[in-house]
This record gives structure tokens, sequence and C-alpha cells, in this order.
């Protein structure tokens, strides 16, 4: 007799469209290639959908993929996901449209984040659907996907310690859960762990029950599973920082067989990591979340063989004999042929009274998409005027109650990419208040309000806000760098041809060449993306010089 199948071991895919053929022909090819492992669960609304999800739930199964048509009456595929998101959060969605669609699913798409978008016919589904779901499932398979996420963090509302941890987790794709002091759980939790609410905060208690007191990054890294140390003394190459430029560098030095590490001090992603859609990297007609494409690239790194050290800070890089030696701030080295020099940049801090105190508790440099969900419904506060801004701006816009752009210039126009401006143009719950700058910043705990200055009248005005997120613009912090790595008044690193003065080598080169053109003053030692003197800040640009990297490393390597 065949054994009763246990659906718990088998997670669902569901598919929902109104037309019943169309809805048919999903499951049956969907059946095909994924029956045997996972439980194929068809609806032709939205409301009936939901519904047997709700029944999934309660009988604690789960949903690995959905898959919904834009089009259908009563409620359409984007407002279905929205729902379906609230029963089963860490699914992955998909989105069905027919050609004619595009335009409108790509402008309602930031609602749900959906992880892929599939355009009607999907024939043949070997080429264009499993593909898909493949990746889906794969991504899904290796989330904690459970309901109840382990890692708990107890802490201040407003301490901003407790955002950093929160942040970290979350940008390493730790699944947690947060409880702030003065919710009964967090009581409970602190007691079951012997600790008071006069504890020093904040407490991270891991997945397997060890209680964390005021952990460091290193800490919580080590303890949640994430890899702090490379498992060899010497490798061919060593890529420092893990945003675009250092991902890109690894997915190509270890896919071409270069034994490779990459060191990253907090989370990998860099400032893409922090983007709520990139709209503009080749390859993604509807966008991704910069979170989504720094997860993909350091899978497709790890893949190839590369090792990601996650929260170790480098703060020098030594020359000794042949090998380019890298010292960590926690102490320890790690050596190699080569290394790549990746580090990007990093905000700049807004210089106001008041500021200072009060950032991580109200006050945020980049997007600080964990406090998301804080801002629901409240009003928030956005400085700048670049892109960075405008995605943020149009992020928030979506839950907060208001968003208020604060610029410097006389209009956005003049520094933010077009699409950005018309689409914050066309959002109700966004202004733009031009000509404006914090003065000032206020408040005990976490931030109660603002003084804004007028720049054209001279006029103060103070304001409530308990939100302000700031984007003005970055700097590299290269100031570890040992003098013999030239870079520019702001810290930037020269390159290549950047480095000759009317054809004349840098000053203590010794090479009979000139450096190659990603190789700094300093041969062997070579640098891709934002920190490189005159780069272009772009993502596809900081992948495209990682990869460019590599391909000199091996020209250096031959010559060695
Ligand atoms: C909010 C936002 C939105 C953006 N949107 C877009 C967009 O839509 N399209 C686009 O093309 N570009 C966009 N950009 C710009 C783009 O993200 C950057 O150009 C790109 O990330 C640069 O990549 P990078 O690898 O050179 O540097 P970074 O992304 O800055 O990454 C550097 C990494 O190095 C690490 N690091 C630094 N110092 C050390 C050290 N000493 N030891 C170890 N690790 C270190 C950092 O922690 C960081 O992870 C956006 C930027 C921001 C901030």
């Amino acid at each position: 007799m065949a054994e009763p199948i246990d659906h718990r071991l088998r997670p669902a895919i569901i598919t929902v469209d109104d037309d019943p053929s169309v809805s048919r022909a999903v499951a049956r090819d969907l059946r095909r290639e994924y029956g045997a492992g996972h439980r194929i669960v068809r609806g032709e609304s939205g409301e009936q959908t939901l519904e047997a999800m709700r029944e999934l739930k309660l009988r604690g199964e789960q949903v690995a993929v959905i898959l919904a048509d834009y089009r259908m009456p009563q409620m359409n595929g984007i407002e279905f996901l929205e729902q379906a998101m609230d029963i089963f959060p860490f699914a992955k969605r998909v989105l069905l449209t027919a050609y004619a669609d595009t335009d409108a699913a790509i402008a309602a798409i930031n609602v749900v984040d959906v992880d892929h978008y599939l355009l009607k016919p999907w024939d043949p589904p070997e080429e264009k659907l499993y593909p898909v779901v493949d990746d889906l499932l794969d991504s899904w398979n290796r989330s904690d996907h459970s309901a109840v996420p382990e890692t708990k963090v107890i802490g201040h509302r407003w301490s901003s310690r407790s955002f950093e941890v929160r942040d970290f987790l979350a940008r390493n794709r730790v699944p947690y859960h947060w409880y702030s002091t003065g919710e009964a759980e967090a009581g409970r939790l602190l007691e079951a762990a012997d600790l008071t609410e006069d504890t020093a905060l904040p407490v991270v208690v891991t997945a397997d029950g060890e209680v964390l007191i005021e952990p460091s990054d290193a800490v919580i890294a080590e303890r949640v599973g994430l890899a702090t140390n490379p498992t060899e003394d010497f490798y061919d190459v060593i890529v420092i920082g893990g945003g675009p430029a250092g991902l890109g560098a690894a997915v190509y030095a270890a896919s071409e067989g270069l034994r490779t590490v990459l060191i990253e001090r907090s989370a990998t992603g860099g400032q893409a990591g922090q983007s709520s859609r990139i709209e503009n990297y080749l390859g993604f007609p509807d966008g991704i979340t910069g979170t989504q494409l720094a997860e993909r690239a350091r899978r497709q790194a790890m893949k190839f063989g590369a090792e990601v050290i996650s929260a170790r800070d480098v703060d020098a890089v030594d020359v000794e004999g042949a090998a380019r030696v890298v010292r960590f701030v926690d102490g320890g080295t790690v050596s190699a042929h080569t290394a790549i020099l990746a580090t990007g940049v990093t905000y700049r801090q807004l210089d106001a009274p008041g500021l200072e105190p009060l950032t991580g508790r109200g006050v945020f440099y980049g997007a600080a998409t964990t406090e998301t969900m804080s801002c629901a419904g409240e009003d928030v506060y956005i400085v700048g005027g670049a892109n960075s801004a405008g995605q943020a701006a149009l992020h928030f816009a979506m839950r907060s109650r208001s968003v208020t752009i604060l610029v410097r210039g006389s209009s956005l126009r003049a520094s933010m990419s077009s699409y950005l401006v018309d689409q914050i143009e066309a959002k109700e719950n966004i202004t733009v208040r031009s000509g404006t700058t914090v003065a000032e910043a206020h408040g005990n705990e976490h931030l109660e309000g603002i003084t804004l200055l007028d720049a054209r009248s001279g006029e103060k005005e103070s304001v409530a806000a308990q939100w302000l997120f700031i984007f003005i613009g970055a700097a590299p912090r290269t100031e570890w760098l040992d003098e013999a790595v030239l870079r520019d008044d702001h810290g930037f690193v020269f390159a290549g041809p950047d480095l000759l003065t009317d054809g004349r080598r840098p000053r203590g080169w010794r090479l009979e060449r000139d450096p190659y053109h990603l190789e700094t003053s300093v041969p062997g030692l070579f640098v891709a993306g934002d920190v490189r003197a005159e780069s272009v800040k772009r993502v596809a640009s900081a992948v495209g010089e990682g990869a460019m990297a590599v391909m000199l490393v091996h020209r250096y390597l031959q010559k060695l």
C-alpha cells in the first residue's frame, strides 16, 4: 500500500488565474515538473485562492511560490498578492501578465515587491517557466521560511544600537523577531534568560537559545552561523568590500578558478543593498530590490567557490614580498597574491546641532529599511535631492502618511533622474520643499522635531518630526590605507592611467611597466567601483569594474 503523503513535507505552489483554461494549463505544467515534491494548488479567483491559503496556514502547511495572473475581475493580481503576503510572507511571488499589461503592472509593482514578472504565454515552459520557478524554489529553500523567526532581539525602541543590530541581521538575511521593552513578551523572554529590563540591552537570543548581551556584530555573525573567518591562510585574490564591485569581482574570480575570499565589514550588498528598487540595471526591466540583487550575487559567488566573510573590518593592506597581507581591525590577517579594494563610499554626515545624538533614534543615514514598518501611517522627512533620496521617498510613501523631501537646490530635476521625479510628482502624499535645509534637530529619547531653514528668505520653521532619513552624498573612507596608495583630495583611490603624470610613473613604482588600468600605485593591489577616483557611481559600472579587475589580476599573476 502506498504511504500516506505528509503534505507538510511538500510545500505548495499556488497558481491563480480567472481563465479556467489558463489556470489548468499552468497547474498542469507545474505538476509535471514539480508535482513529486510539491502540492500544486490551483484557483480561479483571488478570494477563493486566499481562502484556500488560509486553510493551508491553519493546517500548518507551507507555500513556497505563488503565481498570480494580473488581469482578474474583482481582485487583480497585485491586490491578490498583497493579501497573500499577509498569509505567507516568505512565499516567492510571480505576476503573470500579457504583454499589453506591462506598463500597468510595472507601475504597481512596488506594492507587492514581486520576485518575478512573467509574460504570457510561457511556452515552452522548459525555457520560460521552469528556470524562473527553479530559481525561486532554490531561494525559498535556502531562506528560513518558518513562520516564527527564531533569533530574537530585545531592546529599547529608540536605542541606536538596537537599530544597528536589527539592521545588521536584516541585511544579512537572518530572520529575527524584534521585541521592544515594555512589551509583555520582551519581559517574559528576559525573565526566561534570568535577566531583567535593567540588563544592558540589546539582548539577542539565538536560534539555539544562546543569550548574547550587548553583542558586537562580529559576535552575532559568528553565533547565527555567518562565516567570519577565512578557512585558508593564503588565496589568489582577496576582495575587500562586498558591494556590487566586490561581489562582481568575487563571482568572476571564483568562476575562473582563482582561490577567492571576500571580506565585508557589515553585510554584502553595500549601498546597492539599501536601494528599495534598482530600475536601471541591465536585464531587470521591472526593477529589482537591492537586497534581492545582493543576495543573488552572494549566492552566485559562493556557488563558484568564493568564501564570503561577514562582519570583519579591514584596516590595513601590507606588502610582504610577493604577498599582499590584509589586516583585520579586531586582529588577525589573511594573505594572497593580489587584493582588490572595493570599499565603496559611506554617507556623509549632516552637520546640524542635535542630529548626532539622535542618530539611530529617529535620524538615519540611508534608507534604514528595517524602520519601514515603524513609519507606517506617520510623517517622514527625507534630506537629499539625488536618486537615492527619490527611491527612498517612493518606498516610504507606500506606507507612511506623508513624505516631505527637503532639497537644498531649486528643484529635483537638476539632481534626480526624470523617471523618479515623474513618479514622485504623481504621488499625492509626497511634498518637495526646495531651497530648504535642516538647521537643527530636537528630541530627548528620540527625534521629536526639526527646524527647517528656507535658504531664500532666511526664515526658520519648526515642525514636529519623528523620522528623518538623510541622503546627502557620500565619501570614501580610505584614511586607513597606507600613504603609498595614492588618492585624490577626497580620498578616492587613483588607478592605471590616472597615476601617470606627464607619462611618468608614480613615486615608488619599481616595475618595468605602467600600472594596469585598475591597478593602484601598489602593484598587485587593484581598485574597483565607487572608491576609485573618477568612477561612475552606478551598480552596473561597479560590477563591470569588479569583473575587469579580475582580468587584470590574471595578467598580474601570469607575470609573477
Ligand atoms: C539608496 C541608494 C540607491 C541607489 N540606487 C541606484 C540605482 O538605482 N542604480 C544604480 O546604478 N546605482 C544606484 N546607487 C548607487 C550604487 O548603489 C553604487 O554605485 C554601488 O553600490 C557602488 O558599489 P561598490 O561596490 O563600489 O561600493 P558599495 O556599494 O559602497 O560597497 C562597498 C562595501 O564595502 C564595505 N566596506 C567598506 N569599507 C570596508 C572595510 N574597511 N573592510 C571591509 N568592508 C568594507 C562596505 O560595508 C560595503 O558593503 C544607489 C545608491 C544608494 C545609496
